[in-house]
């Protein structure tokens, strides 16, 4: 293949500083196929995040990879206001009918952060369609929901968010239900959801200018996949509705089967008013979002010209046709394959296998639901005291994984996994094998100045 290294200057890479693009230059992936991707030298490396997690069908699929293929041949795009590509119709009856019940409404969009984007314009319009001034809106500590202004207003991870709440805007946040470190001193297990205590007394004081609550269910992804029970999403579903507030369930990196259900609201019962979706969706071949929500939302927007009432948001690209043909195939194969039920055995070799990290000195806590493994790592396992930042301890462990061909990379203090599900038991093994070996290598090295 021919390379043009210099070409490398010319790019702003995301997340990225300056220093570790000179230190560690991005390796050029020529190829993917199933769980690997290849660099342009034919190197293989395991892709076990699912390339920030889209990935949950693997690489290169052949029957996703031949219906965009196909769909190249009739139309790429058309406009979506007084036309519809056909895949795009086709997508809608899939996704209703799959959804949580009574979320039959979609509203397309390109990218994780716009779904959410579009999910705070809707709840904002729908209050004040319906003639009230709810204009607040409400969020868990440590939560991500995407990096537009929007998105980052209901976010709270200082080193993402700080610097733009300060000069934007920032919204009302509560504590985050991180377990390993409860705010409320309780042992993992043996709480009542008390952490959303937060929630009540903020929703007491202010619901009446609260539009919506947005939420990760389940796990707060990239604060470090933090991971928590069924019953404090129940009990923050049930202060949305006491309460009056929408209740908006970010299933951005969640959905799909990830958590070992479909959509991981289900695991406490829960049917959001509204619900986003991306990543997963086209089974990461292409950018497309989804916002949902019900019949009785969407009929506060409906009504003639003079109105006003339509709900005022759009991008170019919305519904486009080859996405909503990698959607429509990958949609097809979760169903034909009863993803994720089918996959219970998997799931279970992949929790017992991450037990293993346990006996690690630098390992403090090891969380799991679903296809979702996380490793949180600690200077001092009985203290919980955190590793030094200034050491990139995870960092420079992802970069040995890496150069033994497996892809990770960490979030803050946290190795995780989030394999595509059609990942292998000895591909399972290989995985940890791999990432522990790198974790010793690594900590051995640095254990005179760290432990
Ligand atoms: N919501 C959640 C829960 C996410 O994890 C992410 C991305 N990691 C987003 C929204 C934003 O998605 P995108 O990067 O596609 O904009």
């Amino acid at each position: 293949m021919d390379l043009h290294p210099g070409s490398i200057d010319h790019i702003w890479f995301p997340f990225t500083c300056s220093e570790d693009l000179r230190l560690f230059p991005p390796l050029v992936i020529g190829r993917g196929r199933g769980m690997y991707i290849f660099d342009t030298s034919g190197k293989r490396y395991m892709d076990a995040i699912g390339s920030w997690w889209v990935s949950i069908l693997g690489h290169n699929h052949p029957r996703i990879s031949n219906a965009v293929t196909d769909q190249l041949k009739n139309l790429e795009h058309v406009l979506m206001a007084g036309f519809i590509a056909e895949p795009t119709l086709r997508l809608s009856g899939l996704l209703a009918e799959m959804a949580p019940p009574g979320l039959e409404r979609i509203f397309y969009s390109d990218n994780g952060s716009t779904a959410v984007e579009v999910a705070l314009k809707m709840a904002l319009q729908y209050w004040a369609n319906r003639g009230e001034n709810k204009t607040e809106f409400v969020a868990l500590g440590g939560a991500y929901h995407g990096d537009t202004l929007g998105a980052m207003s209901v976010g709270s991870i200082s080193s993402y968010h700080a610097l733009f709440h300060e000069r934007f805007k920032k919204q009302n946040f509560v504590n985050s239900p991180y377990c390993y470190r409860c705010p409320c001193g309780k042992e993992k297990d043996t709480c009542a959801a008390e952490c959303m205590d937060s929630m009540e007394a903020l929703f007491s004081e202010t619901s009446e200018s609260v539009a919506g609550c947005i939420v990760e269910p389940m796990v707060q992804g990239a604060v470090g996949m933090r991971i928590y029970p069924a019953k404090v999403l129940a009990r923050i579903a049930e202060l949305c509705k006491r309460f009056n507030v929408l209740l908006i369930d970010d299933e951005v990196a969640m959905g799909f089967g990830r958590t070992g259900k479909l959509f991981a609201c289900e695991h406490a019962n829960v049917v959001p008013d509204i619900m986003c979706m991306a990543k997963g969706l086209t089974g990461g071949y292409l950018p497309m979002a989804a916002t949902l929500t019900t019949d009785e939302i969407y009929e506060e927007f409906c009504g003639d010209y003079a109105s006003g009432r339509e709900f005022q948001h759009g991008h170019t690209f919305t519904g486009n046709a080859l996405a909503a043909a990698a959607a429509c195939e990958t949609l097809t194969i979760l169903k034909e394959e009863n993803i994720p039920d089918s996959l219970s055995l998997k799931i279970n070799h992949f929790q017992r296998g991450l037990q293993q990290f346990c006996e690690l000195d630098c390992v403090g806590d090891v969380r799991f639901i679903g296809m979702v493994g996380a490793l949180e790592l600690v200077k001092n396992k009985k203290t919980k005291e955190k590793l030094p930042p200034e050491k990139r301890l995870p960092f420079l462990i992802a970069q040995e994984a890496i150069n033994c061909g497996l892809l990770i990379r960490p979030l803050g203090d946290v190795l995780y996994f989030i394999p595509a599900y059609i990942i292998t038991n000895d591909e399972i093994d290989w995985m940890f094998q791999t990432a522990k070996q790198s974790i010793k290598r690594i900590a051995e090295t640095e254990k005179p100045s760290m432990f």
